[in-house]
């Protein structure tokens, strides 16, 4: 091989997946349209194969060497692996084929019939995926190669030679339900013959390389799942010897790693930013197999900031040490699925900052020129290019974040409150069991009180009213009217179905987010830098780029109006530090712990405005706190303390009398509750319906023994459950909770309902929990 052939092979480029929403959402409104009788079937079929040929090419033009395919979903491609295989619940009764689109978007979002299936966090990340139903008895099919019609139309419009993704079948069933864990091994190896005709399907088409996505190897993996990976990955390689499978993990470095890397496979995808230090200890420590491909995923695919492409381009050399020479694939860190499009759009921010971002399309370029950079002398004009181009981004960004730090200064900033915040007040002047009694005389509530997590319907006619004001069609007198008008519609309602704490709405906010980074400081937001996190439900991640500071207050006004409509107490509504935090793309050069602390002072001078002006319950809502744990058990406590820090930092100064409500939705409790309860929250209310009722027994070992409302009903589907669902619900919960302790809600906010099925869901609701309160 002469010199430069030899170098031309060093380096392959690849992606591991792209956002499938489109760079003006138009994935969401063709779901949309779609579920709401506007479009029909083959319409929506033609919109998302348009998208995803748009989406391809778009990767094509970028001349990586691997391009996912298969990756696009129609709503969740969890689900997607589910119907596949036709593990589709009993009861949306099911008779062998392919699962019809109606089918699937029923165990997606729920029918007349039938629940939906219950949908959770992936990972550590605020994607939502729809949890696998299956029992110690599932028989697995593969009633369609999905994988494959990708390849083959990308081939047959594209002529894209395509990297077909799938998740793998260790993943799968971890993140799966309903069987019994030590049944675990035994249904992993049910799976094997039917990802094996699904590879050999593959194989026989002349597909070449082929994702295997297995994030759950970074977390624990016992030595009887490390016997049992090699007998899958076994059985695999020999279903389709020709294949060249990517063993793809990301989020966090590799559990088990000598395992792992002699898996036969022809590479192994590793996270080296979110997984950097374990990772880099393992290749030190174990080296890395010269057979293998060495996916080196040293672009960012949660943070949106330019890398630094000189500094991974070090980083990149010093990994391929490990590697044999021409096996080495450079790689997002993870699916691009977690970050917004493109940047591109983004012409109302600052150029600056602008400049220092990179979205989807942005981070497929650094790859590019990653690999240009790293291929030597075989493309020496390019290389120069490419040099030069580098050398100018990095600049760009390093001048950006150094003006931005500079522009407010982070004179509060400070590792922990034991710091500059050590002054503050971190526990409240009275004990929970203190105040429950001054609480219940103040309040004199009734048992098992009703209320709300803090939202209702976010209407057209609402948006519009935004839209006018934003526009500058209205001012802020006509807003605020039209704001008036809608608290004071639903107060009367709330006090028409005899809610016993109410809310004002939240039809003043966005997104629970945004709102907030609007009125502090050190916040940007883009115009499209929209993230799917559920279904079609897509977020945009404000942008912390300096200090974070409270100016004024933020919802006093919109509250206090609501409570001079009421002699029932209304409960405020605040976004809580972590949740703000999680939520949002925040700097990498700063600790997060510092970002919360900022955000938890500023959210406390708000907690005290609140209260100042009479308002004496108040929600700090934490549905992120969860979904910020680090994966590796061995982060937790240095996570859970700076969060539990943050909460306490934003809560602990009001009076014993005024009662502190949290909410949490999606997320398993069992191994934080000890946190939940440092919390000191007065009242918690959590999402349960969408587990189907799981989450009583993990309150029941932990005796938690604070205010709690289990969210009677799932407001995340369209269908409105009967009284008896509901009742069943509480008195399930009453049975291992203290009944002067709990609460009854539903299990969300309320702003993507329709206002009919609201009111219904709400008065069923009420009428179950006055059933309930004569039984106990
Ligand atoms: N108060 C918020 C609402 O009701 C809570 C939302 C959430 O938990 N994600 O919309
Ligand atoms: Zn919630």
């Amino acid at each position: 091989m002469s010199q430069s052939q030899q170098q031309q092979a060093q380096v392959l480029t690849g992606n591991l997946g792209y956002p499938r929403i489109g760079a003006g959402r138009e994935w969401k409104k063709a779901l949309e349209s779609f579920w709401a009788g506007r479009i029909d079937e083959p319409t929506l079929h033609q919109e998302l194969t348009t998208l995803r040929l748009q989406d391809l090419k778009k990767q094509q033009t970028q001349q990586l060497d691997l391009i996912p395919v298969g990756d696009f979903s129609y709503y969740d491609h969890i689900l997607d692996v589910s119907a596949m295989f036709g593990v589709v619940p009993e009861r949306f009764n099911h008779t062998g084929g392919p699962v019809s689109v109606s089918t699937y978007y029923a165990m997606a979002r729920g029918n007349d019939q039938a629940t939906a299936c219950e949908m959770t966090k992936w990972l550590n990340t605020n994607y939502h995926y729809i949890v696998p139903e299956i029992h110690n008895d599932t028989a697995f099919a593969l009633l369609e190669n999905k994988p494959l019609a990708a390849y083959r139309e990308a081939k047959q419009e594209l002529g894209l030679e395509g990297k077909p993704v799938v998740v793998g079948p260790y993943s799968y069933v971890r993140f799966a339900k309903g069987y019994d864990a030590e049944r675990f091994a035994e249904i992993v190896t049910r799976l094997v013959p039917v990802y094996a005709q699904l590879l050999s399907e593959l194989q026989a088409e002349g597909v070449q390389w082929v994702q295997i996505d297995e994030p759950a190897l970074t977390l624990a993996v016992s030595s009887e799942d490390e016997a049992l990976l090699q007998q899958v990955y076994a059985a695999l390689a020999q279903a389709a010897p020709e294949l060249k499978l990517l063993l793809q993990t990301y989020f966090e470095s590799v559990e088990a790693y000598p395992v792992v890397t002699a898996l036969p496979v022809a590479g192994i995808g590793l996270d080296l930013v979110h997984g950097y230090e374990g990772n880099l200890a393992s290749l030190r420590e174990h080296g890395f197999p010269q057979d293998k491909w060495l996916g080196a995923g040293v672009i960012d695919g949660r943070n949106i900031w330019r890398a630094d492409l000189a500094e991974t381009a070090k980083l990149l050399e010093q990994v391929a040490e490990f590697a044999a020479e021409g096996k080495l694939i450079i790689q997002p860190s993870c699916s691009l699925l977690h970050v917004p499009v493109t940047a591109a759009q983004e012409s109302a921010l600052d150029p600056v900052l602008r400049n220092a971002l990179a979205f989807a399309n942005e981070k497929l370029e650094e790859i590019a020129t990653l690999g240009t950079l790293l291929s030597g002398g075989a493309k020496q004009a390019d290389q120069a290019a490419a040099v030069a181009e580098a050398t100018r981004r990095v600049e760009a960004s390093t001048e950006a974040v150094r003006l931005l730090s500079e522009s407010e200064s982070r004179t509060r900033l400070s590792g922990s409150p034991a710091g500059v915040y050590a002054d503050e007040q971190l526990l409240r002047s009275a004990s929970f069991q203190e105040r429950r009694e001054l609480q219940q005389q103040k309040w004199s509530l009734p048992l098992l009180p009703t209320t709300t997590i803090g939202s209702f319907p976010q209407t057209a006619d609402v948006r519009k009213a935004r839209a006018l004001f934003r526009k500058g069609e209205w001012n802020a007198e006509q807003y605020d009217a039209y704001v008036r008008e809608q608290i004071q519609e639903w107060i009367t309602i709330q006090e028409e179905i005899g809610l016993d704490v109410l809310v004002h709405g939240e039809f003043e906010r966005t997104d629970m987010v945004e709102f907030f980074g609007e009125k502090l400081t050190g916040f940007a937001f883009t115009k499209n830098g929209w993230v799917q996190s559920y279904g079609s439900r897509c977020v945009k991640p404000p942008v912390i780029y300096g200090d974070v500071l409270f100016n004024e207050p933020m919802t006093v006004k919109e509250t206090a109006y609501a409570q001079t409509l009421t002699s029932k107490p209304v409960k405020g509504m605040l976004t809580g530090p972590v949740t703000i935090l999680n939520w949002s793309f925040v700097r990498s050069d700063i600790p997060r712990s510092e970002v919360s602390y900022q955000i938890a002072r500023a959210i406390r001078d708000e907690v005290e405005a609140l209260e100042q002006a009479g308002i004496e319950m108040i929600q700090v809502d934490e549905p992120a706190l969860r979904e910020g744990l680090p994966l590796k058990g061995s982060k937790w406590d240095e996570y859970l303390q700076w969060a539990v820090e943050s909460f306490r930092l934003a809560t602990a100064t009001v009076k014993p009398t005024t009662q502190v409500h949290t909410h949490m939705c999606y997320c398993e409790f069992d191994d934080i509750i000890e946190a939940i309860s440092d919390l000191d929250a007065d009242v918690i209310s959590i999402e349960t319906s969408r587990s189907h009722g799981e989450l009583v027994g993990s309150f029941e070992q932990n005796t938690y023994d604070k205010g709690i409302g289990l969210g009677v009903y799932d407001i995340h589907s369209p269908r409105v459950p009967g009284k008896d669902e509901m009742l069943n619900m509480i008195e399930r919960a009453l049975q291992v909770l203290p009944a002067d302790l709990f609460w009854v809600n539903p299990d969300c906010g309320l702003k993507t309902r329709g206002k009919a099925e609201v009111v219904d869901a709400l008065s069923i609701m009420v009428d179950a929990a006055r059933t309930a309160r004569e039984r106990v």
